[in-house]
């Protein structure tokens, strides 16, 4: 076992364990993991379909809770927290952006970029000026009164990142971000996120492209709810 200083870690977890039960099976999705991130970095998690990345992130991003094992934030061991400190810890430190947009259909982006800052209790003028302000920094503020049935997927991701960034997260959760896009659109999506990690977010994003895990600083390799060692760990060892 190698010594690591965990005093900068923003994320450490220690032999995590999933399982899912249903009427007739149990599924291990993720099995005994230990995974530390520091405060800063930009991590992809890579991995075939059903090795236990969306779980992964779900543990993470405190909205699916572990079976077994410990999860810190900022050092704080979140299993030990109620329902509500949960809640409330998620509000004030973490975003999410999915492959599918999950935008509302019935609010507009200037409304849907706003809905995070409501449950942060932000006052309306504060609201207002920093929605728009996400909004001009992914270049969607000319689109404020459009409902996501009226944009294009690649601009619903763009309003969805604004969503993301609105509340100054310390951690960016990303689920396949570019799946649902061409090339020209990920590409936008990618360096949007590099330059949020370039100004101090720390981002976790599973992917399927090599291309968008270039960006990232390290690739993490999921395979049955594990993480798979690289060569030069296995060396290390
Ligand atoms: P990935 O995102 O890598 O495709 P998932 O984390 O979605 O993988 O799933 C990991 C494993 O857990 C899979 O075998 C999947 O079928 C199972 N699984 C995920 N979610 C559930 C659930 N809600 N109920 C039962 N099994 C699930
Ligand atoms: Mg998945």
């Amino acid at each position: 076992m190698i010594a690591t200083d965990t005093s900068e870690s923003l994320i450490r977890l220690e032999q995590i364990y999933k399982f899912h039960f249903t009427d007739t099976l149990q599924t291990a999705a993720l099995n005994g993991l230990d995974l530390t991130i520091k405060s800063g970095e930009f991590v992809s998690i890579m991995g075939p379909s059903g090795s236990g990345k969306s779980t992964l992130l779900n543990i993470l991003g405190m909205i699916d809770k572990c079976t077994r094992g410990q999860y810190y934030f900022k050092g704080q061991a979140i299993n030990a927290l109620s329902k509500r400190k949960v809640a409330d810890l998620r509000k004030s430190n973490i975003s999410f952006v999915f492959q599918s947009f999950n935008l509302i259909d019935e609010l507009t982006s200037f409304e849907n970029v706003e809905l995070p800052l409501i449950y942060q209790g932000v006052s309306r003028q504060e609201r207002r000026a920093r929605t728009e302000a996400a909004l001009a920094e992914l270049e969607m503020l000319h689109r404020r009164d459009h409902y996501p049935a009226q944009l294009s997927g690649g601009q619903q991701q763009r309003v969805a990142i604004a969503r993301a960034i609105v509340t100054k997260p310390t951690l960016i959760l990303a689920d396949e971000p570019t799946g649902n896009l061409d090339s020209e659109n990920s590409r936008i999506v990618m360096e949007k996120l590099q330059e949020l990690h370039k100004n101090g977010s720390t981002i976790v994003m599973v992917t399927h492209a090599q291309s968008d895990a270039n960006y990232a600083q390290r690739t993490v390799e999921l395979f049955d709810g594990n993480i798979l060692m690289t060569e030069q760990e296995y060396a290390a060892l």
